[in-house]
């Protein structure tokens, strides 16, 4: 692949596909355009403008004309969605989405905070936006102006490590083009526009954010999202600073005015927080404690998804699996995923992330018996060394985790396996990480996403010992990239023959090129002499592999319809 195509099939999907990448943010393999001209494409839009809508439209008109805000969203998944949620909540209140920052009257940044280095980012982005005329008297709050402070939970870390793998970048807008000054100061709207932050990193550092960048005046996280509005409007009647960091809400759920970005795969948040306390992570901090959603309030909405025209739908949740239905009805995880896909009109039911200690059989049950519960399972590892494990407190043995992965792979269907795996946590020794590159022997995995050990705020590994030197995470961070990409190779290069349903989401500037996914959430790259829709669902037969992607051929014949072999 490579050249042959402009820009990330990500910003289409609205999703990651798991690679052998320090990059998990980033898809691999995905430089397709997104829909861009040609016949294909009024269609396309259209039906984009008809779901992107499909939220919004379910409340009341907006009840006046405000300003406009600009977003930009950084991190993973949830945080898509929640921008998603944002963008929905000031839509139906009147405010105006631009793209540019400025023309933006209020700036809003939804953070992430997993690794250090996706924190950095961020304060970097603000920094950006001191305002030119920051002479050391804030004109909005009259206030004494430092430069750009040291956060101070990273301050207070003295074992602050700089990580390489990769973070996110911000997503989801576009940017002003012009950063050579390092600056976008001078180029914002006349006056100050208000700047929030929002999000893990919000939640994670609370008011400190004004200390340290103090043209900030908005610090809100993902529970109080419906209360924007509100302290926007607090803020413009003359309130110097506003904060919503309540952790404990079900407010979050409220999904009913949430403008959708994706017009292909949308996204449902069925369970939020995480009550798991793993000792390296700052999510059970940055996003409270695990509560999930009524069964029927999900189900309602896909019903709602189907009818706007989506046939893909994907349940979020940092531990999705721990699903547990807070209504009478009390449905498994399991049963939830069956009754979602049997949704008239539903097509692809995915799910993400789940936990090894609550992954049971009944889900893979579930995969089994319903062809429209895709046939793919993110189920994070960690490491392969049960003593590692103990210290990550990730509750269960190698052994253990090797027992789940055994029963995927005796199942009726074939299911991909994807993971996420960390470097370097304090203590890792040599014959540990050996171990780690057994387990991906062993479990075979389909993608990984792997990490260098970031030590973050409030978590209990920041007092562990024999710490790993950055160097050394570095080292074993190529090997078992390098390791995975090898195994990954030699498994989709097993697939060349096979034919598979793919979902068309993105179309190459090339000639006769398309992408998407296959159920297995494997991304297909294909020539059609068909004419394609995005949104198609197409049989594909894969004619070769790399390590991240598949290349195949699609039997739509113009003229003489659908071919009828599979490989
Ligand atoms: N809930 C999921 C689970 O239990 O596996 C993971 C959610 S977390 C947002 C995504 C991934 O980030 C984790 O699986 C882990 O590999 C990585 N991660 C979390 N904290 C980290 C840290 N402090 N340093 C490096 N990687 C980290
Ligand atoms: Fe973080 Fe562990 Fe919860 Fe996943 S299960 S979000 S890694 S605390």
């Amino acid at each position: 692949m490579g050249k042959a195509f402009d820009i990330g099939l990500e910003r289409l999907t609205g999703t990651s596909v798991p690679g052998v990448t320090g990059d998990p943010e980033r898809a691999q393999d995905l430089e397709i355009v997104r829909a861009g001209g040609g016949a294909v494409l009024a269609p396309y839009e259209e039906t984009r403008e008809r779901r992107r809508e499909a939220g919004v439209s379910a409340t009341a008109e907006p009840e006046k004309e405000r300003g406009t805000f600009y977003l930009e969203t950084f991190g993973c998944q949830m945080n898509e969605h929640d921008s998603e949620k944002v963008a929905g909540v000031l839509l139906a209140r009147g405010y105006k989405q631009v793209e540019r920052l400025d023309a933006a009257d209020v700036i809003l940044y939804n953070t992430c905070s997993i690794r250090e280095k996706a924190a950095q980012k961020v304060f970097s982005r603000l920094g950006e936006l001191r305002p030119a005329d920051w002479t050391g008297k804030n004109r909005r709050f009259g206030e004494q102006t430092p430069a750009l402070k040291d956060s101070p939970s990273d301050r207070s870390n003295d074992r602050r490590l700089q990580t390489k793998s990769g973070e996110t970048g911000g997503s989801g807008n576009r940017l002003l083009e012009d950063r050579s000054q390092n600056s976008v100061r001078g180029l914002l709207k006349p006056g100050l526009p208000i700047i929030g932050v929002l999000g893990c990193l919000a939640q994670q550092e609370g008011q400190e954010i004004f200390e340290r960048a103090p043209w900030v005046s908005l610090v809100c996280g993902s529970a109080s999202y419906r209360k924007l509005p509100q302290l926007i409007e607090e803020l413009e009647t003359g309130n110097r600073r506003v904060t919503g960091l309540e952790t404990d809400t079900e407010e979050t759920f409220e999904t009913e005015i949430t403008r959708r970005d994706n017009p292909l795969r949308a996204y449902l948040t069925i369970i939020e927080g995480c009550d798991k306390a793993c000792s390296y992570c700052v999510v059970p901090f940055t996003r409270g404690p695990e509560r999930s959603r009524a069964s029927a309030s999900v189900l309602q909405e896909v019903r709602q998804l189907a009818d706007a025209g989506y046939t893909e739908v994907q349940l979020l949740g940092q531990t999705v699996n721990s699903y547990a239905d807070p209504s009478a009805r009390k449905m498994r995880f399991s049963d939830l995923l069956v009754a979602v896909a049997e949704v008239p009109g539903i097509r692809r039911v995915r799910f993400t992330t789940s936990h090894p200690r609550d992954f049971g059989k009944d889900i893979v049950e579930a995969i089994e018996a319903v062809p429209a519960i895709c046939e793919h399972v993110h189920l994070p590892v960690q490491s392969g060394s049960t003593a590692v494990l103990r210290a990550m407190a990730r509750t269960y043995t190698r052994d253990q985790y090797l027992e789940k992965i055994a029963m995927m792979r005796a199942a009726k269907r074939e299911i991909s396996i994807t993971t996420d795996i960390i470097v370097g946590f304090p203590g890792e020794t040599d014959k540990d990480f050996e171990e780690t590159l057994s387990l991906l022997d062993a479990a075979q995995y389909d993608g990984a996403f792997s990490f260098k050990y970031s030590p973050r705020p409030h978590t209990p590994s920041l007092r562990m010992a024999d710490l790993v030197s950055e160097g050394e995470k570095s080292r074993r961070l190529a090997i078992l990239i390098e390791k995975q990409r090898e195994i990954q190779r030699a498994r989709n290069e097993q697939l060349v023959g096979k034919t598979y349903e793919v979902l068309v989401e993105g179309k190459s500037r090339r000639e006769s090129q398309w992408s998407g996914h296959t159920s297995s959430n494997r991304v297909m790259n294909f020539t059609s002499q068909g004419e394609e829709s995005l949104g198609d669902y197409v049989q594909v037969t894969v004619t070769g592999a790399t390590p991240n992607s598949l290349i195949g051929i699609s039997h739509r014949n113009p003229l003489r319809g659908w071919a009828t072999s599979e490989g």
